[in-house]
């Protein structure tokens, strides 16, 4: 489903990617590990072409992005097949977890208000909120936010979901529900790149693992086997740090 080779990106003459290659087969999940500033965010976000690489090719759902200019409708094809959970929740704070929810379906898949209200309640019940339909975000806790923001991109129903540490933003005591909705949706053989800290998560959870150090991909393979036995002394390093 995801695809990518040789992928540079640059911010200036600063070197972010150096060449990076990967893939995700369908209803995989990849985690990517790997210290602060090493890439995962830029990988992440050209994947969705938030950003331009700079030279390499990604291929996602057959849509090549690794081409300098994409039409209005090719994006619009590649955002609505690639889901994306942030950090931070990024809800709106002026509507209500229900509209939250619809505004997508309805603005870029033209559904009625029906249709994206149904689909919305079958998504927020599979994150465990239907009640929170009506309420607004400011009256979630941090782990409600997050599993909305899930239930949201999941409304638009990705072939791909990303996710970027999606549970750093949370209180110790949250992160569980938020990391046990997503071993559900990989349960149900949703095809996912998970960029975490949670490297308990990832060995239990994510097929395969990447560990990025400073733009390159430093080891990758079965996440149980390389995160329990790591081969090289930086992710040994790495992993000795998180625990
Ligand atoms: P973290 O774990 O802290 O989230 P990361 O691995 O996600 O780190 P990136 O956000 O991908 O790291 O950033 C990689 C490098 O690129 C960093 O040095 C960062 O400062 C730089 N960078 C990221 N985005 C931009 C940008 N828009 N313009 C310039 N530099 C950027
Ligand atoms: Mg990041």
């Amino acid at each position: 489903v995801i695809q990518f080779e040789q992928v540079e990106k640059n911010y200036g003459s600063l070197k972010v990617l150096r060449g990076i290659s990967g893939y995700v087969n369908r209803g995989e999940v990849l985690a990517v590990v790997g210290s602060s500033g090493c890439g995962k965010s830029t990988l992440l976000r050209c994947l969705n072409r938030l950003e331009v690489i700079d030279r390499g090719e990604i291929i996602v759902n057959e849509m090549n992005l690794s081409q300098t200019s994409l039409t209005h409708k090719q994006l619009r094809e590649l955002r609505s097949n690639v889901g994306m959970v942030f950090q931070q929740f990024n809800l709106f704070p002026h509507l209500s977890v229900l509209d939250n929810l619809t505004l997508a379906p309805r603005q870029v898949l033209g559904q009625s208000h029906s249709e994206s209200g149904e689909r919305a309640q079958h998504y927020l019940s599979q994150v465990g909120l239907l009640d929170k339909a009506a309420v607004y975000p400011e009256q979630l806790s941090g782990g409600q936010k997050q599993r909305v923001a899930i239930a949201r991109s999941l409304c638009m129903e990705p072939k791909v979901m990303l996710f970027d540490e999606p549970t750093s933003a949370l209180d110790p005591e949250l992160v569980g529900e938020v990391l046990e909705v997503m071993q559900t949706l990989a349960e149900h053989g949703m095809t996912m790149v998970v960029v975490t800290h949670e490297i308990q998560f990832a060995r239990d959870v994510a097929d395969r693992v990447m560990f990025l150090d400073q733009g390159r991909v430093a080891e990758e393979g079965i996440a149980r086997e390389v995160l329990t036995n790591p081969q090289s002394d930086r992710l040994r390093t790495f992993l000795s740090r998180m625990r």
